[in-house]
């Protein structure tokens, strides 16, 4: 056997950190990332024994927890088929039952629906239906998307263009990237009542640039990776109005929210409105693995499909994959028929009475809570390291960024994991507050 594979098995985290990226990571000063042995419903056990409780449902996928019986049993009954045959010329039963959940639960008329590989993808397949349907209806100088500052819609150039401009994720490439049109991030849903001249300056660009917009593309409800920022309901009914008005179509990026994660199955669902185009992922498969799917109208998909070339230009080679198809379907059941509305509720009560201890204290900017969403935003960065080696300690896995500290934890967490993980936040924000 090769040298560097025989030498491996004992010394395989220090190989890992020099070969391997992480998100958002330096190669050359890499800060620690714990190796995980396995996880089950809520912990996360580590090689050295310790478990953690996690936080993060792997960034808001793991809904159910970890190596769950039916989500496993999905994924071990579709291998003994096919765990994936290309979807061009070819087509299975996995993808028809998980579309068929998909139309049945956005809302009505969503019901044509392209499934790719990651949420990065989906936004991509989004501005590019966008695209070609005003192409297709000869409206070609119609190339440019209206966006929102504080927004996040994943890391491939097309999201990134579309995202915040400013930001640390994307700035870097700003010089690259289309130049996108942005509007302000909507306003704070803490800031007292809704009050439709929060648009003003949204209302004159998009009026102003009508003839060059696609759409306007944004994340409903919480702005996530942009500042986990969270706005009124109302301001995406105005949008809908303002996009139906100037003949736009409207794109919302649910890829965070989906899943009831907000306190909705879908977020749009708390504004009464329906957008013209979908992103989901994330949840999608219950945190099993990476899909994603792109829902839009008749009318779109058909206008695409009647100019040239008469086909929508997207096919990614792992397109609808039959065993990310199989969780999906079985996530969204075991959802269904599990009682997350009152559970998302009581994560909801649990994290703004735990979370309420830090919220006068001198470092801490804002606390936040929305659905199972719960929010400490320091006055100063948090140095993620040290942050992070504090909650590890005390048997909680969270991942700080910026002025950070955000939970969203899978939506089976007991009472008394939520309290040691909101002891745990408040606990270690006073210690790094200082
Ligand atoms: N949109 C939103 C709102 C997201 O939160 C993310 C992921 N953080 C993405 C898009 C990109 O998804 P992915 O990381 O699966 O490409």
């Amino acid at each position: 056997m090769p040298d560097l594979i025989q030498k491996l098995p004992s010394d395989w985290p220090a190989f890992e950190r020099q070969h391997v990226w992480h998100p958002y990571a330096s190669m050359v000063k890499p800060i620690p990332a714990y190796p995980v042995a396995s996880a089950s419903g809520v912990r996360l056990k580590l090689e050295d024994g310790r478990q953690l409780i996690d936080g993060m449902s792997s960034w808001w996928s793991a809904i159910h927890g970890y190596n769950h019986p039916r989500l496993n049993a999905a994924a071990e009954t579709q291998l003994a088929d096919m765990s994936h045959v290309m979807f061009g010329g070819l087509t299975h039963r996995p993808a028809a039952e998980l579309a068929a959940r998909l139309i049945e639960l956005t809302p009505a008329p969503l019901n044509r629906v392209f499934f790719s590989d990651s949420g990065s993808v989906a936004v991509e397949v989004a501005l590019k239906m966008a695209l070609q349907y005003w192409q297709a209806r000869g409206e070609t100088r119609r190339t440019r998307f209206l966006s929102f500052r504080g927004g996040y819609h994943g890391d491939t150039i097309g999201a990134m263009a579309v995202s915040d401009p400013e930001n640390g994720l994307h700035s870097l490439f700003s010089g690259t990237l289309t130049q996108q049109l942005f509007a302000p991030r909507p306003p704070s849903r803490a800031s007292a009542a809704f009050d439709s001249r929060q648009l003003e300056q949204l209302r004159k660009t998009a009026t102003d640039h009508r003839e060059e917009l696609a759409g306007i593309i944004i994340e409903p409800l919480v702005q996530g990776a942009g500042g986990m920022h969270f706005y009124h309901p109302d301001y995406l009914r105005e949008l809908r109005q303002l996009c139906d008005q100037q003949g736009l179509l409207l794109i919302f990026d649910e890829i965070a929210t989906g899943f009831g994660r907000t306190g909705s199955l879908f977020a749009t669902e708390q504004a009464g409105v329906v957008p013209d185009i979908i992103c989901l992922g994330k949840a999608l498969t219950g945190g099993y693995m990476s899909l994603a799917a792109t829902l839009t109208r008749e009318a779109v998909a058909s206008g695409i499909c009647q100019g040239d070339p008469g086909v929508f230009m997207h096919g990614p080679t792992f397109m609808a994959n039959p065993l990310a198809c199989a969780v999906a379907s079985a996530s969204i059941d075991l959802l269904l028929e599990s009682p997350w509305r009152a559970r998302v509720q009581t994560i909801e009560q649990g994290l703004q009475a735990g979370l309420i201890p830090v919220s006068e204290l001198p470092g801490v900017a804002d606390v936040r809570v929305l659905g199972a969403i719960g929010v400490v935003e320091m006055k100063q960065p948090l140095d993620v390291t040290r942050t992070q080696a504090a909650l590890v300690e005390r048997g909680v896995w969270l991942r700080p960024f910026g002025k950070l500290l955000y939970t969203m934890p899978p939506y089976i967490i007991d009472s008394n994991d939520l309290a040691h993980l909101t002891d745990t936040m408040c606990e270690v924000v006073e210690l790094v507050a200082d």
